[in-house]
């Protein structure tokens, strides 16, 4: 077991873009990092560098003790798993797995016991002597998951695991896969594009944007106090309201909270923060709505709903704001009409308030 240190790592590609701009952060022995992002920020790029599938450009990775920006591919002790799954197709599951191991000349008993361990932990072991075309999309992954526990590495990389299969799948693999590592305790960096995903595995989630970290630290820490408004939108579903605010209406609101003095800035209030409700919260926000569209999932229910040009500060002075779209979510199935005008509260330990760039939380 190890674990994975990135020091100020940084990638220029052959032509000049650079795709990776500085990142820092450690991946403890154990844990289960999980590296999330929208398309095109380097995620991909990184854990490739960790693989050592890619040249590392600037700084240093360390994988257990062992700085590794010279160290092939082969002779860093990871094992990875691919989105497509890289299976030989003409091999059987049983041959898929021990393959690598064969590489390595490692004695037949030895695989056979690797193999069978594998097997019986993943539950392929009636389907051995199949072909990977005779399997599901899930047994499949299943295989792949199988070939990089056989070479009982020091940590496993998973680039987009579950990305072809259905949402049904995704997420009973989603579960799988996290029980399956924490009865291995194998350091884990897994790279996603879905939030929910990278929620719901992460001991330690780094967001990334454009080539650098936004914000690192445990997922629920991130989703109650996001760093910037890119991580406050990108973490949650739906995610998180928007509104800029004047300098003054911030005083307003913000009143007594010496950080949030003298400028403009970004007020955020996730869907979920808000009740519908007639009477105002001392101190909390209250937004009035026309109802523009209604989302009911059954559990819960989206309004769509497009604000007054008011907002009533419960504190002295009602600010103004300009109209925009607000989503709110309430529990249940109840929900208002479209075209009903209604009132959304929400306390003021739920506000968010950040700086007019968006760049810094202040409060
Ligand atoms: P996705 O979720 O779409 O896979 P990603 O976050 O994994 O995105 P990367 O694949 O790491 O992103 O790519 C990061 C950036 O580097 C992108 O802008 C991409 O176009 C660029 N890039 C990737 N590979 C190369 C390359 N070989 N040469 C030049 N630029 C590249």
């Amino acid at each position: 077991m190890a674990n994975v240190v990135l020091r100020d790592v940084r990638k220029t590609y052959a032509g000049g873009f650079e795709a990776i701009k500085g990142i820092d952060f450690e991946v403890g022995d154990g844990q289960f990092c999980v590296l999330v992002g929208p398309s095109g920020c380097g995620k991909s790029t990184l854990l490739r560098m960790v693989a050592g599938l890619e040249t590392i450009t600037g700084g240093e990775i360390d994988i257990g003790g062992r700085i590794v920006n010279a160290i092939e591919p082969a002779e860093r002790d990871i094992a990875m798993v691919f989105q497509n799954y890289a299976l030989y197709p003409h091999m059987s599951v049983y041959n898929n797995m021990a393959y690598g191991l064969r590489n390595r000349r490692m004695p037949e008993p030895e695989i056979d016991t690797r193999v069978q361990e594998a097997a019986r932990i993943l539950e392929l072991g009636t389907m051995l002597d199949r072909k990977p075309r005779q399997l599901s999309g899930g047994q499949r992954q299943r295989v792949a998951m199988g070939r990089a526990i056989v070479r009982q590495p020091k940590v496993f990389l998973f680039d987009e695991p579950l990305s072809n299969l259905d949402a049904k799948l995704r997420i009973a693999m989603r579960v799988e896969i996290r029980k399956l590592q924490r009865r291995l305790k194998t350091t884990s960096i897994y790279v996603t594009h879905d939030q929910l995903e990278a929620m719901t595995l992460a001991d330690i989630l780094v967001v990334m944007n454009g080539g650098r970290v936004e914000q690192i630290g445990n997922p629920l820490q991130i989703y109650q106090k996001p760093a910037t408004t890119f991580v406050a939108s990108f973490i949650g579903a739906p995610p998180m309201n928007l509104m800029p605010l004047r300098a003054d209406e911030i005083r307003t609101q913000f009143a007594g909270d010496s950080r949030a003095a003298g400028e403009a800035g970004i007020l955020g209030i996730r869907p979920e923060d808000f009740v519908i409700s007639s009477e105002t919260i001392a101190g909390g926000i209250a937004l009035d709505l026309t109802v523009e569209a209604i989302e009911r999932v059954g559990a819960e229910t989206f309004i769509y709903g497009t604000r007054q040009l008011e907002i009533q500060g419960i504190a002295a002075n009602p600010g103004e704001l300009p109209p925009g779209e607000v989503i709110v979510r309430i529990p249940g199935a109840v929900a208002p009409a479209i075209g009903e005008r209604i009132r959304a509260v929400a306390p003021r330990e739920k506000l968010h308030l950040f700086s007019a760039d968006g760049r810094t939380r202040i409060d």
